[in-house]
C-alpha cells in the first residue's frame, strides 16, 4: 500500500494500515504549509456548528481518540500530547450562551464523551482562563481536549514504523501501478491519496477534486512564568478561538483565507486580524511575548465535508482529504475507515456520504 501524504491523515491512514498488517510505504514531499504543523488542535465537536453526518463522524473521532491513544502506547508511543481539558463557549450575550448551552447539553445526552455541560459566570471563566475578558460568560464543556498536530502526527508515524511502515521524503505522482516517487515507480494494491490541499493537483490527470487551499494564520504567545497548562480552549461565538499548552503557551487563531492559494507567508492584515481577535477575547494578552505566527493551508473541499473511499472508476485509488477546518479532530478516526476500505474490509461506520464521487465532474 502506499500513502502520499503524512500529515494527520496520511499518518493515520498508514498507522492503521500497518496495524492490520499490510505492507505500507508512506511518503511526503513536506511542502511548506503541512495542515497538520499549524493546527490549533482543538476537538470538540459538540459546540460546533457542524450537523448531519459530519457532526456524527466528528463526535464518533473524538470518541475514538482515547481508544487510538492507548493504542499507540501499545506500540511504544505515549507522548501523543493529547489532553482532555475543557473547553468554554464564551459570550457576552446571554441569548448566545443559552443556545450553546442548549446545543451542547443536546449533544451531551446522545455522547458521553462530551461530558458536563455547565454555565459559568465571567468570575468563574476567568478563573479558568485568567486573560479572559471580565464581561464574558460562558458555557463549560469538560470533554472538549486538545492535541498538538505535530505531536500527535509524530507519534502515528512512529508507530507505524514499529509496525513495519516505511517513510520516504519525495514528491509523489499516481501511476497505473501505484505511484512514482521522485521519479522512482513503487508498485502497489492501493494508493490512498491523504495530499490536504495538494490532493486536486496529484488527481488533475483523472478528476477534477474540488479541494482547494484555505490558509489559515495562528499566532503563539508565551506567558513567562505562568502555569498554563491546566486552562481550557476558549470559543467565542466565531471562527476565532484561544487555547493553551503547557510550556506557558497560549495559541490563538487563526484566519480563514478562501482563495489564499498557496501562498505561504505571515501577511499583515492576518497578523491584525488574530491580534485583534485575541486581544478582545483575552485582553490579559496584552503583555505576552508573540513567539510566532504559522500558516497552514487548510483542504477545503467545496461542500466542507471530506472525501473518504475509492476514486470513481478506480476502486483501487483511495482518498483520505477535505477534512478543512476539522481534521485534527476527524481524520485520525477517518484513517482508520480509509484503511478498512484499502484493505477490501467494511469500515466501521459507513462513509458513503463522504464518497469522493459526489465531486467527480469526469
Ligand atoms: C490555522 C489552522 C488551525 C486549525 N485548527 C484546527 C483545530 O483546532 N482542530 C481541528 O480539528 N483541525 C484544525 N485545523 C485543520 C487541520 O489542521 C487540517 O484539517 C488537517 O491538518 C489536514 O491534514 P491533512 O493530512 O489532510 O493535510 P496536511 O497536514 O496539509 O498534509 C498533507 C501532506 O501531503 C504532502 N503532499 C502534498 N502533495 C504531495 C505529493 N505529491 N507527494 C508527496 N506528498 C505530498 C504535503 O507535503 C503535506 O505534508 C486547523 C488548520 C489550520 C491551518
Amino acid at each position: 500500500m502506499i500513502v502520499i501524504g503524512s500529515g494527520i491523515a496520511g499518518a493515520a491512514t498508514a498507522y492503521h494500515l500497518a496495524r492490520r498488517g499490510a505492507e505500507v510505504v508512506v511518503v511526503d514531499s513536506e511542502r511548506p504549509g503541512m495542515a497538520t504543523a499549524a493546527g490549533a488542535g482543538i476537538v470538540s465537536p459538540w459546540t460546533s456548528r457542524r450537523s448531519g453526518a459530519e457532526y456524527r463522524l466528528a463526535a464518533r473521532a473524538a470518541a475514538y481518540y482515547p481508544e487510538l491513544v492507548a493504542r499507540l502506547a501499545e506500540d511504544g508511543q505515549r507522548d501523543t500530547s493529547y489532553e482532555v481539558i475543557g473547553g468554554m463557549v464564551v459570550s457576552a450575550d446571554e441569548d448566545e450562551l443559552a443556545d450553546a448551552r442548549r446545543r451542547a447539553e443536546t449533544r451531551a445526552q446522545r455522547e458521553p464523551t462530551a461530558g458536563e455541560v455547565r454555565r459559568l459566570d465571567p468570575a468563574q471563566a476567568r478563573e479558568l482562563f485568567p486573560p479572559l475578558a471580565p464581561e464574558l460568560g460562558a458555557v463549560h464543556v469538560s470533554g472538549a481536549a486538545r492535541v498538538d498536530g505535530r505531536r500527535f502526527r509524530e507519534a502515528l508515524l512512529a508507530a507505524a514504523a514499529v509496525r513495519g511502515a516505511e517513510h520516504r521524503t519525495g514528491r509523489a505522482e499516481l501511476t497505473g501501478r501505484g505511484a512514482r516517487v521522485d521519479g522512482d515507480p513503487l508498485d502497489a494494491d492501493a494508493v490512498v491519496v491523504a495530499a490536504g490541499a495538494w490532493s486536486t493537483e496529484l488527481l488533475a490527470p483523472l478528476i477534477d477534486l474540488e479541494v482547494s487551499p484555505q490558509r489559515g494564520q495562528i499566532s503563539h504567545f508565551e506567558l513567562p512564568g505562568i502555569d498554563t497548562t491546566r486552562w481550557p480552549v476558549v470559543l467565542p461565538v466565531s471562527s476565532h478561538y484561544l487555547l493553551a499548552f503547557p510550556g506557558s503557551r497560549v495559541v490563538a487563531g487563526a484566519t480563514r483565507e478562501t482563495g489564499s492559494g498557496f501562498d505561504h507567508r505571515v501577511t499583515a492584515a492576518g497578523q491584525r486580524e488574530v491580534l485583534e481577535h485575541a486581544l478582545a477575547v483575552a485582553p490579559g494578552l496584552a503583555d505576552a511575548t508573540l513567539l510566532e505566527t504559522r500558516v497552514g493551508f487548510r483542504p477545503a473541499s467545496a461542500d466542507g465535508a471530506p472525501l473518504l473511499g475509492p476514486v470513481p472508476g478506480h476502486p483501487r485509488l483511495l482518498l483520505a482529504t477535505g477534512f478543512g477546518p476539522a481534521g485534527l479532530n476527524i481524520a485520525p478516526y477517518a484513517g482508520s475507515l480509509v484503511a478498512a476500505l484499502a484493505l477490501g474490509e467494511e469500515p466501521a461506520i459507513a462513509v458513503d456520504e463522504f464518497g469522493p464521487g459526489r465531486f467527480a465532474t469526469r
